[in-house]
């Protein structure tokens, strides 16, 4: 049995270039795989390892102040889902382009409880924003939610800009996967002059965990970027599939790449459609010469 540690912090890191040397030293040390970014912003981490590995690093990061108020998601899995171990210099934490400078560490949405966010989302006066991309987004979401029409979070701004300038004074409750992405979007908003916006702690990660609220108004499933690629958030029995295939229209809460290794584009796929197309997106990547055996 081995542990998945997932946590992010918003902090200023003075040096990061010395900072990421050391941790990539402290990682190989404890004998930790996977992946770790680091940016002046902060530090956000996937890595795995025995659980007494992953004791030793998050004794070893508590110790720094820095970094003693890290909150870990922790997944247990039978095999380690990394092969090596990255540090990596970044300049953001997630790339989002931003017009004026965002700074989480200051200032950033209202963090909700899922407890909290289930009975704010529930209200007339509240505005439910996807802080995700659009693929995610018809895969699965909360009910109700807006859908940002982006495919790449960098676009966020130029967004927000032409489409949310009336909704200001409005309650705006926003979610991402897990929690990192509504830091620099509500951090964002905030220096828009938003006035009254709200974040999902943990993300729908945490969400789906959550005993009390069982991923309630969840529809669909979560997009997760690790090897599970699909993952189940509401454990009710009231739950809309929102995912339709791409050729015939039917449900289909899967997804598979394009066999085509000039296209590989991700798309939902009933069995029947992926067996009639060899899983292709098109008549074209059907008949393209270089194509996955099937
Ligand atoms: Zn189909
Ligand atoms: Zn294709």
């Amino acid at each position: 049995m081995y542990q998945v540690l997932l946590y992010y912090k918003f902090v200023q890191i003075d040096d990061p270039e010395l900072f990421t040397q050391q941790h990539l030293e402290l990682c190989k040390q404890i004998g930790l795989l996977g992946r770790v970014l680091i940016a002046s912003e902060g530090i956000n981490g996937t890595v795995s390892g025995t659980a007494a590995q992953c004791d030793a690093y998050k004794a070893n990061l508590s110790a720094d102040p820095r970094f003693a108020d890290i909150v870990y998601k922790v997944d247990e899995v039978d095999t380690i889902p990394f092969h090596k171990i990255f540090v990596r210099l970044k300049q953001e934490l997630v790339t989002f382009n931003a017009d004026l400078p965002t700074n989480p560490s200051q200032k950033s949405g209202v963090r909700l409880s899922p407890k909290d966010f289930h009975a704010m989302m529930q209200r007339d006066d509240v505005v439910v924003l996807d802080g995700r991309t659009d693929y995610e987004y018809d895969i699965g979401h909360f009910r109700g939610a807006i859908r940002p029409p982006i495919d790449s979070f960098r676009l966020f701004p130029t967004w927000l800009k032409e489409n949310f300038e009336h909704l200001k004074d409005k309650h705006i409750i926003t979610y991402c996967t897990g929690g990192i992405r509504c830091e620099k979007l509500t951090a964002y908003m905030l220096e828009k002059e938003f006035q009254n916006v709200y974040q999902l702690e943990g993300g729908i990660v945490t969400y789906g965990k959550d005993p009390e609220v069982q991923g309630a108004l969840w529809d669909g499933k979560c997009y997760v970027f690790d090897e599970r690629i699909l993952v189940d958030i509401n454990h009710t029995d009231d739950r809309l599939p929102v995912a339709h295939c791409f050729h015939c229209g039917k449900p289909a809460e899967r997804l598979v790449n394009c066999a085509n290794f000039e296209c590989h584009r991700q798309h939902p796929v009933c069995e029947e459609c992926e067996e009639q197309t060899k899983r292709s997106c098109s008549v074209e990547c059907m008949n393209a010469r270089h194509r996955e055996l099937m």
